[in-house]
């Protein structure tokens, strides 16, 4: 911990409090992922379904701000900085969706059945964005920096191991473009996740009583089949639904319907 202080590389996980390792430099964090992203997009088709498209943006959009004004009313609009938001909805069967650090969300059209309405899109959306705006891109990049490199000045190593660094981002967000984001995040991350989830969520003006709903239909889509994408890094059992029912009070305090 005494070395992690030196450096200088700890943060905080706004409204939850959590002290987070936090060592990679921003910038480079949004650079890596503005570019992995763009592949992304190169080799996967963009959804023609124009109405599909249109709501995730609508949705994605309005969380971001009700995010956006949080984080502005409470000074922490810094932890914003160099976003550029983006709300993708992808043609292909996976049920899956993901935001990598710097607002970059997609969303796969094969999760729009499970989703099924704005409310349980905001669901998914406000989990997402929440893994991004928590910073656990970086702290999982800074956790395995650490382990590979030890004490050695991270800077250093991002100016003179370029290819070590773009190695370790892969092994935080997937293997290939194709592949963008498909490791599971840990417990903590998947926790702290949902839970911020419910309070954006409801910051925008869904319900997020919608978000126990939305996890035990994606638990019946499990039935007799290999789970879809999204249930294998997010598993949707017992204990995660029971957590999320425990902190809807907590996010209903944030609730403001839409008119
Ligand atoms: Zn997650």
């Amino acid at each position: 911990m005494l070395l992690l202080l030196a450096l200088g590389g700890c943060a905080t996980v706004p409204l939850t409090g959590r002290r987070q390792l936090s060592l990679v430099p921003e910038s480079e964090m949004l650079s890596m992922s503005f570019s992995q992203y763009s592949d992304f997009l190169k080799q996967n088709k963009v959804s023609a379904d124009r109405s599909a498209a249109e709501m995730v943006r609508r949705v994605g959009t309005r969380i971001q701000g009700a995010v956006e004004s949080y984080m502005t009313a409470n000074k922490m609009a810094d932890r914003l900085k160099g976003y550029a938001w983006e709300f993708t909805l992808v043609e292909s069967a996976e049920v899956n969706a993901w935001c990598m650090p710097g607002g970059k969300v997609v969303v796969y059209t094969g999760i729009l059945p499970v989703t099924q309405d704005e409310n349980g899109l905001a669901v998914v959306l406000g989990h997402e964005i929440a893994h991004a705006v928590a910073g656990h891109g970086n702290e999982r990049m800074s956790q395995q920096m650490l382990a590979q490199f030890g004490g050695t000045a991270l800077s250093e190593v991002l100016k003179s191991k370029p290819a070590e660094t773009q190695q370790l981002w892969m092994g935080v967000f997937g293997v290939g473009a194709q592949y963008a984001v498909l490791l599971p995040y840990s417990r903590t991350h998947e926790s702290e996740a949902d839970h911020l989830g419910l309070i954006f969520m409801a910051m925008a003006g869904y319900d997020p009583h919608g978000a126990q709903v939305f996890w035990e239909r994606m638990a019946a889509t499990n039935k007799g089949k290999a789970p879809p994408e999204f249930m294998s890094t997010h598993p949707a059992d017992e204990t995660r639904i029971a957590a999320i029912r425990e902190n809807l009070p907590e996010a209903m305090q944030y609730y403001r319907p839409v008119r």
